[in-house]
């Protein structure tokens, strides 16, 4: 058995020239291209029009991070719920570890950006140029106005795209609202009025966009990506990759249609797969790091089994169990049950965690300079500030008690706080104790705050000290 087969081809092994001339893959229809074309646009779309996306009267997506309010529909998240975001990042990265041990680099192929805006930029260069072979003969060609004028055009529209990217991205932080109404005028002429992280966001990701899809395309996925360097390791003989079936096509050759000598295996070497490709490689080398699973061989490849009348499927998704071994792939493996096991308990915690939470917030500091005083009416007193955060979306008015307890009362200025969505309020109070009852040193106290209509209540305790009046 062909050792092509079962072994990924090294990174040292692979042509990593990033200087290498620019990849001009030809566009073929196929089942995979379909799904892939579904899955990238419906992604693209998601991206573009989620910032659009209104919730009670809010951008219902905002990461509003100069005021540190973070937005997801009805969920407000503060700073202090950044484990959220950890959590978050925890369950993508192992749905990714437990998607590519079963699929590969299914990820790469049909839902990375990095796959999504080559193809786009790349659909541009076939808009304004045409299929493969005009794009490599224009490659060649010597300068001209007529080269010149599509060059220009096929820029324009990539650094068109770049811009519209960037400001998605950065609609995201700013909100929509303040990104595409603030303007100012320079000499009459409307001017967008940013403030400088928007402008130096602006620059970094219409520059990243130009740059990683319109030059950097697959030697990003090569050089750069972590997960192409590492995904070989997730692998086992049961994950499904994209495999030419050395047996099956070698010897290949050319040959007279509707033929099929003996000495011949069913590759045709018609090249199609290599020039469909859009890493630019050869499937029939074996697994390499460059590929990025999109498929686009396994559909030029069957149309062209279609056309010799040979049986589909010489570069197909298979297992190295079944291509190599010739056994039946295992669906239940260790490290799969291993990873869905995690990852149902982290969905679980998280969700619990989720729905558990009170959206209102205390915090009790104590007056450093001074632990206890005694007041003119002979009490001790002990000074506090109360930080009260609304973390609901609607407004609230707060009551602030103490949970009674003998010889100690509340005082506020206020008998109510009234807090709008997400607004903290630092609330000084003081509590009073009386000498010939409350107990000497230290005292545990309870400060509670409930929202009027019922909805919320929280309490945390600190102490109560006499310390100082001894
Ligand atoms: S597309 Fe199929 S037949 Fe043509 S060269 Fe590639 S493997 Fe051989
Ligand atoms: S070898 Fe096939 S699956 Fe891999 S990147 Fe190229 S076309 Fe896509």
């Amino acid at each position: 058995m062909s050792a092509q087969q079962s072994k990924q081809i090294p990174v040292h092994q692979v042509d990593l020239d990033a200087t290498k001339k620019q990849v001009h893959p030809r566009f073929v229809r196929g089942l995979y291209q379909n799904i892939r074309l579904v899955s990238m646009y419906f992604l693209l779309a998601l991206f573009l029009l989620l910032p659009w996306l209104r919730y009670d009267g809010r951008q219902a997506i905002w990461f509003d991070v100069p005021s540190q309010h973070y937005y997801i529909f009805g969920l407000t998240l503060f700073p202090q719920d950044f484990y959220f975001v950890a959590f978050f990042f925890i369950i993508a990265a192992f749905t990714l570890f437990m998607v590519t041990v079963y699929a590969g680099r299914v990820w790469c192929g049909y839902a990375c950006p990095q796959t999504i805006w080559t193809h786009l930029y790349q659909h541009v260069e076939k808009w304004v140029l045409g299929e493969r072979n005009k794009r490599i003969k224009f490659d060649k060609e010597p300068w001209s106005a007529s080269k010149i004028a599509k060059k220009a055009l096929i820029h324009f529209i990539w650094f068109t795209m770049s811009v519209i990217t960037a400001l998605t991205f950065v609609s995201y932080v700013s909100g929509t609202d303040f990104l595409y109404h603030s303007w100012t005028s320079i000499s009459v002429i409307p001017f967008p009025d940013w403030p400088t992280w928007v402008w130096v966001s602006m620059f970094i990701f219409t520059f990243a966009t130009y740059a990683n899809a319109g030059y950097m395309r697959e030697q990003m996925c090569i050089h750069i990506c972590p997960y192409g360097r590492f995904q070989s390791v997730m692998f086992d003989k049961d994950t499904l990759i994209v495999s030419y079936d050395y047996n099956r096509g070698e010897p290949r050759g050319p040959r007279k249609k509707g033929t099929h000598p003996e000495n011949l295996g069913d590759c045709v070497q018609c090249t199609m797969c290599v020039q469909v490709c859009p890493t630019g490689i050869d499937i029939r080398d074996g697994l390499q790091v460059a590929c990025i699973q999109c498929a686009a061989c396994v559909d030029a490849c069957n149309e062209i089994m279609d056309k010799v009348g040979y049986p589909r499927g010489l570069i197909r998704y298979t297992t190295e169990r079944q291509l190599v071994e010739k056994e039946k792939s295992r669906l239940l493996r260790p490290r799969l049950f291993a990873y869905s096991a995690l990852l149902i308990f982290l969905i679980s915690v998280s969700l619990y965690t989720l729905t558990d939470r009170v959206p209102l917030e205390i915090d009790i500091r104590r007056d450093r300079n001074q632990l206890s005083s005694i007041n003119a009416e002979g009490m001790i007193e002990n000074s506090y500030i109360i930080k009260v955060t609304n973390k609901t979306q609607q407004a609230h008015d707060y009551l602030i008690t103490l949970t009674p307890q003998d010889g100690l009362t509340l005082r506020t200025r206020f008998s109510s706080l009234p807090l709008n969505a997400g607004e903290s309020y630092d609330l000084p109070i003081r509590i009073i104790g009386d000498p010939s009852i409350v107990k000497k040193g230290q005292t545990q106290i309870e400060l509670n705050v409930d929202s009027k209509d019922g909805q919320y209540h929280v309490s945390k305790q600190n102490v109560f000290t006499t310390q100082g009046q001894d």
